[in-house]
């Protein structure tokens, strides 16, 4: 029953690759609403064909969003009700969903959402690593110079972490990861819920391994470790080894390398920038 007679705005999970992984209540709201909000109307169109869903759909993304969220608000303002689904999972969760879900709180209009998979959390739960507090980054900037800065940025953060990443950009994100936060333990979960799931748990280092220089195919979530205060040297105790180091002649970068690598605890880049203080 309509309140102030406008619609409702489900948000509705969908499947992550497993067309079955959708809950009934999805299935009937898609069925029931009078308009369909897409990501990926392609994707979309799959979904409805496996489950029986014939609803009007209209795309909505990135790069429509300003445009397409006042025809989804017209909609909902005449009295219609509308299901928002991403690409894939939760909506709102990296994707323009929570642009619309603005428009319509702004408006009072009435948001609903109906849970259901999402990457993050399923990628979390089979890492092996800590899932008591853990934080979600989404997609780390694309050029390394940002990229890198964000990680200084988590350098101290404890709880678990986990990001998006595409095939392309992966062998050169835990490249960056090894340098700036260290050889921390890492799981990478690839095509979850799909035919070629798989995980690969261990180091950064090993992990780099296995994969190669390549672009891993499928879609990707990377789960770090959190910083473990416990484990490695002290700052002063690394600087002062780096100090012994090059006094026995090394330089300056293969000492830095060499305190990293022996497992302190602290980055390369992290102690490379406290040994250019300590000598400047
Ligand atoms: N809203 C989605 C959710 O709740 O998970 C995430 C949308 S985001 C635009 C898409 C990213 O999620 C992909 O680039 C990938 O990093 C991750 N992802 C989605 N499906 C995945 C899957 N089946 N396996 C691994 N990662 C996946």
């Amino acid at each position: 029953m309509k309140i102030d007679g406008r619609g409702r705005l489900y948000l509705c999970a969908t499947p992550i690759g497993n067309l079955q992984d959708i809950t009934l209540r999805a299935i009937e709201t898609l069925r029931r609403v009078d308009l369909v909000a897409a990501e990926d109307t392609r994707r979309t169109r799959k979904l409805f064909s496996r489950h029986d869903i014939h609803t009007p759909m209209m795309s909505y993304r990135e790069e429509n969003r300003l445009k397409a969220g006042h025809k989804v608000i017209e909609c909902l303002e005449g009295g219609g009700d509308v299901a928002l689904v991403s690409d894939a999972g939760v909506p709102g969760i990296s994707d323009p969903g929570t642009h619309l879900v603005s428009m319509c709180l702004e408006r009072d209009i009435e948001v609903e959402a109906l849970p259901g998979p999402n990457a993050a959390l399923t990628a979390l739960v089979i890492s092996g690593l800590p899932t008591g507090r853990f934080i979600f980054e989404g997609f780390l900037p694309r050029k390394k110079g940002p990229r890198c800065r964000a990680l200084e940025e988590l350098q101290e953060e404890e709880r678990t972490m986990v990001f998006y990443e595409s095939p392309a950009r992966i062998a050169r994100t835990l490249a960056d990861i090894e340098d700036v936060l260290g050889d921390r333990r890492v799981a990478l979960a690839r095509e979850l819920t799909k035919k070629f799931e798989e995980v690969i748990r261990g180091n950064v280092s090993g992990v780099r391994e296995r994969i190669g220089e390549e672009p891993v195919r499928g879609e990707l979530v990377l789960v770090v470790e959190g910083s473990t205060g416990e484990r490695g040297v002290t700052e002063e105790e690394a600087l002062g080894e780096v100090e012994r180091l090059r006094s026995s002649g090394m330089s300056l970068k293969d000492a830095v390398s060499a305190v990293a690598v022996k497992g302190s605890g602290l980055s390369r880049s992290k102690i490379y920038n406290l040994a250019l203080k300590r000598l400047g």
